[in-house]
């Protein structure tokens, strides 16, 4: 029985009813079409309806989880308890002089784009990250040698205490894929990027060979959370899982990908079950080798399913 049944009725003076949703299967809402229900979620489109949801949500004293684009969550079978926010539809994005300024719920892809309109360059990088900047901001997401720390000048916050605060860079402590939204709790509400004027040809070009590089390395065509371990200190995690025979690797219905051993895909309707068992194992199986520890990139999240 969903306990928060009450709580969502509430959340009606902060936003529409349809934008409330009960029970809802997190699988539509990762990259990786895996995890069990939200008891609530709940969709803002604009700053003012997730300050409302916030402050109910604190009051009250609800659990609540941040997602952006669900691309690098692993959420296990029994769901999330208590209220998901998430911010695809807080999504304005504006112009100015060379920065870009953007909603938390702003696709990396659209801002990728735009800055390619207006001949800025510096965010060639985020072309094929399916993430939102928020998503990207609590990461310190990058890829090919470009990573959020590069662009971003200023980052508005809300504290896990409510209170809104503006951050420069040096504040938000970015470092590899961590920022201090990710270990203090903070929530992403908008941000804005530096980029540099530079000519349209050149950064279309970097960003078509950055698509192909992607096309050609990663399995796209399966659902996935990105790169699941991080890069271990001196050595790259899909080599040293494909040098441990692991390539292709199946384990129910998730796989180590045949294309790219750092990739766990769902492969066949796999359950988050299966991929965590498959993480624990690659794991094990390295760690035996070679005496070295994979660490998740992807974020583990939720409950187990309850056996009865
Ligand atoms: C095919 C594929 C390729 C990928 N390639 C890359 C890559 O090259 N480089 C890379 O770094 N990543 C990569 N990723 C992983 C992922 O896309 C990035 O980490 C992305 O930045 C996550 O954004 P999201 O909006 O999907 O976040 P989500 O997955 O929704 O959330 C991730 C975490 O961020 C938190 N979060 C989200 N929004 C906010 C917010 N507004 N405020 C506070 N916290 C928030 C969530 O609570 C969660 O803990 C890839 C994933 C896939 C599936």
């Amino acid at each position: 029985m969903n306990q928060y049944l009450e709580f969502a009725k509430r959340l009606e003076a902060c936003l529409p009813q349809e934008k409330i949703l009960i029970d809802e299967p997190m699988k539509n809402h990762t990259n990786f079409k895996l995890g069990g229900p939200a008891d609530i979620m709940v969709l803002p489109s604009s700053q003012s309806e997730l300050e409302c949801i916030l402050s109910q949500a604190r009051q009250e004293d609800i659990p609540c989880f941040i997602i952006g684009n669900g691309s690098n969550l692993v959420v296990r079978d029994g769901g999330i308890r208590g209220l998901v926010i998430k911010l695809e539809q807080l999504n304005q994005i504006r112009v100015e002089g060379d920065c870009i300024i953007a909603d938390s719920g702003a696709e990396l892809k659209k801002l990728s784009d735009l800055a390619l309109t207006h001949h800025l360059s510096g965010l060639e990088f985020a072309c094929g990250i399916p993430g939102t900047l928020g998503g990207a901001v609590f990461m310190n997401a990058g890829a090919y040698d470009g990573e959020m720390s590069h662009v971003l000048e200023s980052v508005t916050i809300v504290t896990p205490q409510g209170e809104k605060q503006v951050l420069t860079r040096d504040e938000l402590e970015l470092g590899y894929r961590t920022s201090r939204v990710k270990t203090r709790g903070d929530i992403v509400i908008q941000a804005r990027m530096k980029l540099t004027p530079g000519s349209y040809d050149s950064i279309q070009a970097r960003i078509a060979d950055l698509t192909k590089k992607r096309e050609d390395k990663q399995p796209l065509e399966y659902p996935s959370a990105g790169s699941t371990f991080k890069r271990p200190v001196g050595h790259y995690a899909g080599k040293l899982i494909q040098d441990a025979g692991l390539k292709g690797y199946e384990h129910n219905g998730a796989a180590v990908s045949d294309k790219h051993s750092g990739f766990i895909i769902n492969k066949n309707n796999a359950t988050a079950q299966d991929v965590l068992e498959l993480i624990a194992f690659v794991q094990k199986t390295v760690r035996d080798l070679y005496e070295i520890q994979l660490d998740p990139e992807v974020l583990i999240v939720g409950e187990d399913l309850k056996q009865n």
